[in-house]
């Protein structure tokens, strides 16, 4: 018999929430109301305990930590038996997270493991009953939203972290927190974390940033990407581009907005040379504002453009720097 209550989890826990836990915990506020339960939070890793104060005004009714030391350096495995060994004895109608790289490694094995079904990358909760789920997700690279109809007493469901929001306000009461000791092994026998090489920049991260910059094959690669980085140095902001700029080689994969790369909702976003396939518009068209640079009138950026100039980005780019400067 499961219980009408909403676990999100978070992990690895950073040491404060970032944009997409607090959309987590938005999309776990929103599954509570629909079912009348209440919300609990399961923070996993070597930061969960320290970092739980930082999650303790968000409205759980309870923070449940893990941080066992194999779940000091990731691993799916080791991710998911903490997971499966926390719930499978507490019965939550819905587990949920917000769509990750992490989540999207480890989340389907718990699905797997507990038998349960899962959805990824929810957009809305239409309808969430103690045995049945309606939830609407984008299909055909955004340009149709599906609703699955999902029957069952337990679900897992990963949201789109630019579809959901925790309100502003912080709740006054604080959440109480409790220290989950799990006595065996979860590290996977016969699989062992070697090293992790991070990439590390000054830059805000691309998903969290609130204005980005982002170019497309147009700027012709190192020479474009200076002028670009010059913008964004003016503004504070973040450095995204398309997929035609990772297969050239200017620019690491983990930069990439898109279909296949990262979705973006910043308060602005700059289509900087680029011609606004498809495939790139499904990872920021939910942006707040779009302005286009293109040289050419017709290219398809400029219809879902917000401001749109059509001009040189070699021109362009530098005089919108000095500008901003004065
Ligand atoms: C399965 C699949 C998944 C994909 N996933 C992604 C994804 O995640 N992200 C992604 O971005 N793409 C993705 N793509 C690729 C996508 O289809 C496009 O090929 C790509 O987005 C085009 O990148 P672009 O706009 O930089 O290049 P182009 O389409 O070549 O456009 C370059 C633009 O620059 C303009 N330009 C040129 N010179 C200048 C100048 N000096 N000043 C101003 N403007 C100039 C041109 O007018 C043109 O509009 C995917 C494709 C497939 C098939």
């Amino acid at each position: 018999m499961t219980t009408a209550d909403v676990l999100i989890i978070v992990g690895p826990t950073p040491s404060s929430p970032r944009k997409i836990d607090r959309a987590a915990i938005g999309f776990g506020r929103k599954a509570t109301d629909c079912i009348s339960g209440e919300l609990d939070l399961l923070l996993l890793g070597p930061a969960a305990e320290t970092a739980s104060s930082q999650f303790a005004h968000l409205g759980a009714r309870k923070i449940y930590t893990i941080g066992h030391a194999d779940l000091a350096n990731y691993t799916a495995e080791a991710y998911t038996h903490a997971v499966c060994d926390f719930t499978s004895e507490r019965n939550y109608r819905f587990l949920g997270g917000s769509a990750s790289s992490a989540t999207r490694d480890y989340f389907p094995r718990v699905a797997a493991r507990l038998g349960i079904p899962m959805a990824s990358e929810v957009l809305e909760i239409d309808q969430l009953t103690a045995d049945q789920a309606q939830l609407v997700r984008a299909v055909f690279v955004g340009n149709l939203l599906a609703t699955l109809s999902i029957s069952g007493p337990q679900i897992l469901a990963t949201c789109r972290a630019s579809a959901f929001e925790v309100p502003a306000e912080e709740v006054a009461t604080e959440s109480p927190v409790e220290v989950v000791t799990i006595s065996h092994a979860l590290a996977l026998a016969g699989k062992q974390f070697l090293s992790l090489t991070e990439q590390t920049s000054d830059r805000p991260d691309l998903t969290e940033a609130e204005i980005i910059v982002s170019g497309g094959r147009g700027t012709r690669g190192a020479e474009g990407f200076q002028l670009l980085e010059q913008l964004a140095d003016q503004l504070g902001a973040a450095i995204g581009c398309t997929r035609a700029v990772v297969d050239s080689g200017w620019m690491p994969n983990d930069l990439q907005v898109g279909q296949t790369g990262k979705v973006v909702a910043p308060k602005l976003y700059f289509a900087v040379a680029i011609s606004g396939a498809i495939q790139h518009m499904a990872g920021m068209r939910s942006s707040k504002t779009v302005v286009a640079i293109n040289k050419d009138p017709d290219a398809p950026i400029f219809e879902i453009a917000d401001l749109g100039l059509v001009a040189d980005m070699l021109e362009a780019v530098p005089q919108l720097t000095e500008a901003l400067k004065g």
